[in-house]
């Protein structure tokens, strides 16, 4: 995977082929897709969500330009798999998951598999996580409609942080976002395909049309 799908791309970042070669991604996917887990390819990790293309994963990876000290957020846990790929790269992940199940399933998969410098919390990362602000970089790995307000305002000046944005149900750009002395400058880098960043609230009204 790393040589036929990153490095034979535009994958060069040390420390991102070097995480990516030592995270078993196998361990988190579902038992009926082990045998994809090195695929090209985005897969199905339950609850209507997706484990990203290995490429995704590194080239946001390899966008942020992470240092080993960094402090990193990021919001879309799903599998873990990203957290992991951070986790052995920079000091502290804090990753946040909307949907409980799969918050659940992965802190217990990430502390099975000895990354202690992750932490999983359930809840909406519109609201990033303040008492752990500021960071030094920001992942987004749920396509938003917008970028939240509330999360870029934790990026640390001199930060970086990256988000799929566009509308829902079509191809969004992967954005770049610095922040320098709190003025803020956004690139487009690729276009992208992301399962929707959602709301909680939201959640809750869908559930309610259920008879
Ligand atoms: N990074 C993951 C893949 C992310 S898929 C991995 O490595 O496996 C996107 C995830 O974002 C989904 O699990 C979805 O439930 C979650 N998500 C969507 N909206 C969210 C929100 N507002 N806050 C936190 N998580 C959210």
């Amino acid at each position: 995977m790393v040589k036929t799908q990153l490095k034979a791309r535009d994958i060069k970042d040390r420390a991102t082929l070097h995480a990516m070669s030592n995270v078993p991604r196998h361990l988190f996917v579902p038992q009926n897709m082990k045998s994809q887990a090195y695929i090209d390819a985005p897969l199905p990790i339950g609850n209507g969500q997706t484990i990203s293309q290995p490429y995704i994963v590194a080239f946001m990876t390899q966008e942020l330009r992470l240092k080993s000290t960094d402090k990193v957020l990021e919001i879309g846990t799903g599998s873990g798999y990203q957290a992991a790929v951070l986790a052995k790269i920079v000091d502290s992940v804090y990753t946040i998951e909307i949907v409980k199940n799969l918050a659940m399933t992965a802190k217990d998969r990430l502390q099975e598999l000895g990354y202690t410098n992750v932490n999983v919390k359930w809840g909406d990362g519109y609201h990033g996580w303040p008492i752990k602000a500021p960071f030094d970089a920001i992942i987004v790995t749920a396509g938003a409609e917008a970028i939240p307000q509330p999360v870029i305002d934790q990026l640390k000046n001199g930060g970086r942080m990256i988000i799929p944005v566009g509308p829902n149900n079509s191809v969004r750009q992967l954005v770049l976002i610095k922040k320098t002395e709190n003025k803020i400058i956004t690139k487009n880098l690729i276009p992208v395909r992301f399962v929707p960043f959602t709301r909680e609230n939201e959640k809750n009204r869908e559930h309610k049309k259920i008879p």
